[in-house]
């Protein structure tokens, strides 16, 4: 089921017939509910379709075309001409509609080319004045279309027009960039609907209150819900909790201004408050995304090292734990390896060719060694594989491999050929039943003994408790050019 639904894509830059329509039956819907709400005096206040569509062009940077905001401005102008008979002025208060979810549609859409690349989560103090911008522009034109037909003049509008856009933008953009099918990892808990509980209770209490500050109630359970929650679920919560306020003010329920009837002045600060609280929780909820990610990419950061780009040394054990259920094979070979001579590289090319030839031994090794076995650099020019085996010889044969190949290998240096050899120990054992760290740091220590002993021989050689593996070069290989 979430399978198909996630599959399922509205809107897409190749299917331009569809996005057309899909945006006429969206604008079409959203006017519908939009005028149906104003039949109840109540929730005259509330229009969804603008936020909703500039959400959606947002969204959808692609949609961005002339033709497609000509679609919605269409479909508006052909439900005023069934529905209403407001002539020549639903041109322009349908225009005031546009400029709304044009501006914002532009602005995201300049964002998003100038490289700032998530307005998902949005920078939303950014989106914030993105929705002020589209409203004040929207209000001019709506109040210049609507002065006509109420009876009122054009700075009441004006006020009317503003407060009743730019509460809605700021509630119902960041919804529409971040709304998601949404996925649970695990079973929902009870202390995981604490948040909605306290928020719940908190609109409740500004039930109960009333007065102006009431509104503002709701406020820490909203950032509690910023920090528990997902960005997607937090914008919803947000613009729920907004819209219900805003339903509760216009019909009394909270009472701002005890016993006077609410006058317009009032609502529009109520809108303007609502707004401004709005935005809040959607600001904690981008900074905790942010954290996380970056604590993602810390975590993965300290498992690789950032020169070679093998495991590091704990990125080695963070590997080995989660390998540690497949035992597909009988023995375990781990091989230290320590290139000959490394210094010398350094002294006569400089460090920066030392970090390149490093470099380019790891990949050679990784190369060698393949998707099955594991490579770290342990520190300095000293590297670890660990791999398992059906016996103790592949892994001989591996570290053979790895030694003749690192010695045929030319290692380019501006122009230059240099040749490393490297020395290994190896240690290898059974796979018994103790626990696979403890397998390797034993083997490690073993390894580590022959490597020694490699180097004492002579270097460029791989040494095991089995028996020598190869014929020694018998001379020194320090780095020469070619
Ligand atoms: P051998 O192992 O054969 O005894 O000789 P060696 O010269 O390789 O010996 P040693 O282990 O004492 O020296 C290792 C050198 O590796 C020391 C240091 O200059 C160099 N080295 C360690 N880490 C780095 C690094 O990240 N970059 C560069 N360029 N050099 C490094
Ligand atoms: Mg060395
Ligand atoms: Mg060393």
């Amino acid at each position: 089921m979430r399978a198909s639904l996630t599959a399922f894509k509205p809107f897409q830059p190749d299917r331009p017939l569809r996005n057309a329509g899909g945006i006429f039956l969206l604008t079409t819907l959203f006017y519908f509910i939009g005028a149906e709400l104003r039949l109840v005096e109540a929730l005259s206040l509330f229009w969804p379709l603008n936020g909703v569509m500039a959400g959606l062009f947002a969204r959808y940077p692609w949609l961005n075309r002339l033709r497609y905001y000509a679609v919605c401005y269409v479909a508006m102008l052909m439900y005023d001409a069934v529905t209403t008979s407001w002539g020549l002025a639903s041109v322009l208060i349908n225009l005031s509609n546009m400029v709304f979810i044009v501006t914002v549609g532009l602005l995201v859409a300049r964002d998003r080319r100038a490289g700032r690349k998530r307005p998902d989560p949005l920078n939303a103090f950014r989106l914030f004045n993105y929705c002020l911008v589209a409203s004040l522009l929207c209000a001019v034109v709506g109040a210049i279309g609507s002065v006509g037909i109420d009876s009122y003049s054009f700075w009441p509008l004006f006020a009317d027009w503003f407060g009743e856009q730019f509460s809605t933008g700021v509630l119902i953009v960041p919804c529409m960039l971040t709304v998601t099918v949404p996925v649970f990892n695990r079973a929902v808990r009870p202390e995981d609907l604490m948040p909605v509980a306290a928020l719940a209770v908190s609109v409740l209490a500004s039930v109960v209150i009333g007065g102006a500050g009431s509104l503002a109630f709701p406020l820490p359970a909203l950032i509690w819900c910023a920090v528990r929650y997902s960005l997607p679920a937090t914008c919803l919560l947000t613009f729920i909790t907004g819209g219900v306020e805003i339903i509760l003010v216009a019909n009394s329920i909270i009472n701002i201004a005890v016993a006077t009837p609410l006058s317009t002045p009032l609502m529009f600060s109520a809108r303007l408050g609502i707004a401004t609280m709005a935005i809040c929780p959607v600001m904690v909820s981008v900074s905790m995304a942010a954290i996380n990610s970056l604590m993602q990419q810390l975590s993965l950061r300290a498992d690789y090292d950032f020169l070679t780009r093998v495991y590091s040394r704990s990125g080695l054990y963070e590997a080995l734990q989660r390998e540690k259920a497949s035992r597909r094979h009988r023995f375990l070979t781990v091989m230290l390896l320590d290139i000959d001579y490394f210094k010398s590289i350094n002294d006569n090319y400089g460090h920066e060719c030392g970090d390149t030839v490093l470099a380019a031994f790891a990949r050679k090794v990784q190369e060698e060694v393949g998707e099955e076995g594991l490579v770290a650099r342990m520190g300095g020019e000293e590297f670890a594989v660990v791999v398992q085996a059906d016996n103790a010889q592949q892994g001989i044969a591996l570290a053979e491999r790895i030694r003749r190949a690192i010695e045929l290998h030319p290692f380019s240096w501006r122009n230059q050929s240099l040749f490393l050899t490297v020395s290994i120990g190896l240690g290898s054992s059974k796979l018994d039943a103790s626990p696979l760290i403890e397998i390797v740091n034993r083997l490690m220590a073993e390894a580590d003994d022959y490597l020694y002993r490699s180097k004492k021989a002579g270097r460029n050689r791989t040494t095991t408790h089995h028996e020598r593996a190869d014929m020694p070069q018998g001379h020194d290989t320090r780095p020469e050019e070619v």
